[in-house]
């Protein structure tokens, strides 16, 4: 089936095409992404209302794109599909209504995506890869560790009790005086510098459970930096270093523990870890979790860099997936802000955490 996906829950306002057989067998048919950087460059973060207006002014000419790449018109499609949250309402909304418009023009079927489901089943466009596994989500917005039982059934298993990871490198760029988005800024600046010259906390490390917490480090960086005299361009790099190894650290040790947990609740003997998110790409964090995987018997697979990102393609192959299998989905679906992946899940403090 070709589905047509749009992306707009946060700053990439995105669509994509795909032709869809069956897991690991998915073709990119276009990949169009519209970044905000510049517009929220200025704030070191990104600004809901501006974000939905830069929404507004450029999803007509993404999606068109999307088609035009694609070599394909709307009466080509066999579904269109939106993210239709976690995220923010004004984005959401703009994505949500483009699609349903589109779908009601050319008589075709909507499917209202949950972004954090897009983001578990991406791993599936390109790799043969078999229910159950374990997701780590880390991004601008989250970073939890999921149990993706099955098409349709997830389990959240650990989640951050404050700041996700991907803010968490960008707010120590911006107090470091580095660039936006800092995650590339901090892993550029750490491969030059020496991650023991400070020594920073691995938090919530040795706690017996999956959860995560980056606001102490943060703070930790914060403090090193007030501290440091003079604060040179080594400094920073000595910083970031240390930074993203007490990340690696930490994550090393969930990872580790997560994968003990599909182990022994799953009986699976190799159990495999997908990466996804904007820090997956770090090339320190997918080493830690690359051994963390190895030691467990298991595998990592990072689907490839533009997948991890926000993009159209993952709500079109999410979209795609929940169609071939049959699910049913409400077309009259409405954006919703908050939408944790387990439907059980304890609503908690701030959007779609
Ligand atoms: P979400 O998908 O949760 O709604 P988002 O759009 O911010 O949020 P992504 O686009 O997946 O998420 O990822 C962006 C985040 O990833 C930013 O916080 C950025 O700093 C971080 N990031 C990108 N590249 C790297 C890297 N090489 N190392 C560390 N962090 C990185
Ligand atoms: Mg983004
Ligand atoms: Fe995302």
């Amino acid at each position: 089936m070709i589905v047509l996906g749009i992306e707009t829950s946060c700053d990439e306002t995105a669509a994509g095409v795909i032709r869809a057989e069956r897991p690991g067998h998915g073709e990119i048919l276009s990949d169009v992404v519209r970044g905000q950087v510049e517009a929220h460059a200025a704030y070191g973060g990104v600004v809901p209302e501006i974000a939905a207006r830069a929404h507004v002014e450029v999803v007509d000419e993404v999606v068109a794109k999307a088609m035009a790449d694609a070599g394909l018109g709307f009466a080509d499609l066999d579904l269109v599909a939106a993210t239709a949250g976690p995220g923010l309402i004004g984005g959401l909304l703009v994505g949500l209504t483009t699609g349903k418009a589109i779908a009601a023009a050319a008589r075709l079927p909507f499917r209202g995506i949950n972004h954090l489901e897009a983001h578990a089943l991406t791993a599936r466009l390109t790799d043969e890869l078999a229910f159950p596994y374990l997701l780590l989500l880390v991004s601008g917005g989250h970073s939890q560790f999921i149990l993706v039982e099955d098409l349709g059934s997830y389990r959240r298993w650990g989640t951050t009790i404050d700041d996700a990871l991907g803010e968490a490198f960008d707010k120590t760029a911006k107090l470091l005086g580095l660039g936006y988005p800092g995650g590339p800024e901090v892993e550029k600046r750490a491969a030059d510098g020496d991650p023991t010259r400070f020594a920073f906390p691995r938090p919530l490390a040795d706690r017996p459970d999956l959860a995560l917490s980056f606001a102490g480090l943060k703070t930790a960086v914060r403090l090193a930096a007030e501290r440091t005299d003079p604060l040179d361009a080594q400094a920073i790099c000595d910083i970031c270093a240390g930074f993203q190894a007490a990340i690696a650290d930490v994550l090393a040790v969930k990872a580790a523990r997560a994968l003990a947990q599909l182990r022994s609740e799953t009986g699976t003997d190799a159990p495999t870890l997908v990466a996804a998110g904007g820090v997956a790409s770090n090339r320190t964090v997918r080493q830690a979790l690359a051994g963390a995987a190895e030691d467990a018997g298991g595998r990592l697979v990072v689907p490839p860099a533009r997948l991890c990102t926000d993009n159209g393609v993952m709500i079109a192959w999410a979209g795609a997936e929940r169609a071939m299998a049959g699910l049913e989905d409400d077309p009259e679906i409405t954006a919703r802000p908050r939408w944790p992946l387990d439907a059980d899940a304890a609503p908690l403090v701030g959007y779609g955490r």
